[in-house]
């Protein structure tokens, strides 16, 4: 048992901290910046609430983070109320923003002249990952502290995996996001070619899903896109943010990628059309109006 931290009690962070909790077993201290959603929290798994970041994360063993972006998580760990104000030596900071790789290595190095450790931990799986405590988790950092905070992450977690050093879970992120997002279109164009051509869109799933075209996306999605549901899963508003983040870092790396380049444009039109929270398998809508 640990005494963990836990900042952000979103769609993602209030049952990733409950499964610290009750799976975990651990001694766990919740911050979120309504308060109202922290006061739920406690009420709900009898934990502790912390009126800042900074008095959260003192005396923890481990600080977990789940915020917005690369901005929201500044907010969280720098300045004087942030949580790396409080931290102590030798504790580890995880955080499971999807953010830049460049945060990331930044907070590394803060953590870093600070005394204690941070492993960049972006998750996939979704809301439904997270409320099942079976997430795939994406780590960047050192070795050592990474292998102390992996039994704690795994309270929420199938898969966990040490990627490289500080930055590679979240290049490892942008990697997931790309797959998904040239995936999601495809699948879109199929079901809206399907209808065109006059076929029965469930006999055909339920056909070429058992073939090479197969996907995660194929399995959870066709129905509801094809009902013109989309309002579950991952926003659109947070995907954009998403590619924005994978498209900027091809910039510096030199990677091509025209399809999700694309991809992100559609994603602008969807959110013309009101579809900012919609979920990412929206694209459809696009195809169908
Ligand atoms: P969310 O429901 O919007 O929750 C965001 C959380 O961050 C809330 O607790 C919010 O506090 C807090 N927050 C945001 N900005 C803050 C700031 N400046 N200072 C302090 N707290 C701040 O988002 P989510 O769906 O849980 O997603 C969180 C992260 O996980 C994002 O990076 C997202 O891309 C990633 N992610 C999400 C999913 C998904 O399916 N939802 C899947 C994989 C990864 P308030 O309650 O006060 O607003």
């Amino acid at each position: 048992m640990a005494k963990v931290a836990f900042l952000g009690l979103g769609v993602m962070g209030y049952p990733m901290a409950g499964h610290l909790k009750n799976k975990g077993g651990h001694e766990v201290t919740v911050y979120n910046r309504t308060a109202a959603k922290a006061e739920k929290w406690v009420a709900q798994f009898q934990g502790r609430a912390a009126a800042t970041p900074r008095l959260a994360a003192e005396g923890q063993d481990f600080v977990m983070a789940c915020v917005g972006n690369d901005d929201d998580l500044r907010q969280v760990t720098l300045g004087p109320d942030g949580a790396f104000a409080g931290i102590k030596k030798g504790a580890v900071f995880v955080d499971h923003t999807t953010a830049s790789a460049e945060i990331a290595r930044e907070l590394h190095a803060e953590a870093g002249t600070r005394g204690f450790d941070c492993i960049d931990a972006p998750v996939s799986g979704g809301q439904a990952g997270a409320e099942n405590g079976a997430l795939t988790v994406m780590c960047g950092g050192d070795a050592a502290p990474y292998g102390r905070a992996e039994s704690v992450i795994m309270a929420y977690a199938r898969m966990c995996k040490l990627l490289g050093p500080a930055g590679s879970g979240q290049l490892t992120k942008m990697v997931n996001q790309i797959c998904i997002g040239g995936l999601v279109q495809a699948l879109a164009e199929g079901i809206h070619f399907a209808k065109r051509a006059g076929l029965d869109v469930e006999a055909v799933i339920e056909t070429i899903s058992k073939g090479a075209a197969q996907s995660w996306q194929m399995e959870n999605r066709y129905k509801t896109m094809n009902a013109g549901k989309f309002d579950f899963g991952f926003a659109v508003d947070w995907m954009r943010k998403d590619l924005a983040i994978c498209l900027a870092e091809a910039r510096r790396n030199g990677a091509h990628l025209p399809v999700t380049a694309l991809v992100d444009q559609f994603y602008s039109e969807v959110q013309k059309m009101g579809g900012r929270r919609w979920d990412t398998s929206s694209l459809f809508a696009r195809l169908e109006r």
